[in-house]
């Protein structure tokens, strides 16, 4: 009697101890699943950005139906592509092959027309504009084209690539032509989010998110040629994300910074002064390869840039979006990319 007795205590201990072995390896499975679940997430700082979410929840319930129409004619899952990617490799090989040819990139990039990819199991978060202020840039922008591509369709996202080509001899204006790729731009499609995008960088990290946040967001926190630093403080410029709204609400790049210099500081502060403020990736996240070059003929150094900048908060509200002038000459859906060719003037006219 004795000894069943405690024969019997035994087993109902050993029971509750497997029992708690159980609860204990189930909690800790929990916990881990939902760390890797969030690791990346929280580590590369990618907020929900309420900003577009807004808006593009709206504009999803405005052309509802639609949308529904024609996600059922294609026989798209509809459901909306997670922000982080499976599809990110990280750390990427940068290829800068120069017998590359413009065929050799639309071969490897069959699901882009006419510069522009949608996801095919999936709806996007954003819909974003890259736009490419260019002239006399075009092995630069071959090997772009050829590195940007994989890497945007390796984040999900629905995109198109615009090229704007700044006619003739004049000083260049990246600014300017910034502005031009925006209204442009919107013409064709209500895109969400804008990538200002300088021609010579390449982006070395696909988890580098090219989409809009709910702050302006800048992209090169640093580049090869200067030891992946920051440059300064306020640097705005090479890559930098904002919605449509944001954009707008500045009224967009000054018209005035003709050669080098001075528009991204000057966009910075329109930011500023919209209590807005630049929000950035973490350092091995906003990596990029600058593409060496000579500073081109008809881009010289600005000397007029800081007095310009002096009168930013004067001036914003006449000079950007809502008064760029400029004649389009021609717009090409090639492949690729759509190009914008357009006469800007000079910084007398
Ligand atoms: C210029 C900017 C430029 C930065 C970094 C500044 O002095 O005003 O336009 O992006 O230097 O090179």
């Amino acid at each position: 009697m004795g000894l069943n007795n405690t024969l019997g205590f035994l087993v109902c201990r050993l029971r509750i101890l497997l029992l708690m072995i159980l609860i204990i390896i189930i909690v800790a499975w929990t916990t881990m699943y939902l760390f890797e679940s969030t690791r990346y997430t929280s580590r590369h700082k990618i907020k929900a950005g309420t900003f577009w979410r807004v808006a593009v929840h709206e504009e999803k319930k405005e052309d509802k139906s639609k949308t529904a129409m024609e996600d059922t004619t294609k026989g798209l899952d509809v459901k909306t592509c997670p922000q982080l990617s499976t599809n990110l490799k990280g750390i990427l090989e940068l290829s800068f092959n120069p017998s590359l040819t413009i065929e050799e990139v639309q071969s490897k990039n069959p699901l882009v027309e006419n510069g522009v990819y949608q996801p095919e199991s999936c709806r996007a978060q954003q819909r974003v504009a890259i736009l490419i202020p260019h002239r006399n840039r075009e092995k630069h922008l071959l090997y772009l084209l050829d590195n940007l591509h994989p890497f945007l369709q390796r984040q999900q996202l629905e995109y198109g690539i615009y090229v704007i080509h700044q006619a003739g001899n004049m000083k260049f204006n990246r600014a300017k032509l910034l502005n031009i790729g925006y209204l442009e731009a919107l013409k064709e499609k209500k895109w969400d989010c804008f990538i200002f995008h300088d021609v010579d960088l390449v982006p070395e990290n696909d988890f580098n998110l090219y989409l809009c946040d709910s702050e302006p967001k800048h992209l090169v926190v640093g580049r090869n040629a200067t030891g992946y630093r920051l440059r300064y403080k306020g640097y705005f410029g090479g890559v930098s994300a904002m919605t449509r709204d944001q954009f707008a609400k500045v009224n967009g790049y000054s018209n005035n910074y003709w050669g080098w210099g001075g528009e991204d500081d000057d966009l910075r502060q329109r930011v500023v002064l919209q209590n807005m403020k630049v929000v950035r990736p973490f350092q091995d996240i906003g990596r990029y390869t600058m593409i060496f070059h000579k500073r081109d003929n008809g881009n010289e150094v600005n000397h007029k840039r800081m007095q310009l900048l002096d009168k930013v908060s004067k001036v914003w509200m006449a000079d950007g979006l809502n008064s760029c002038s400029y004649k389009l000459l021609s717009t090409e859906h090639n492949p690729l990319y759509i190009n914008f060719t357009v006469d800007i003037g000079g910084p007398d006219a």
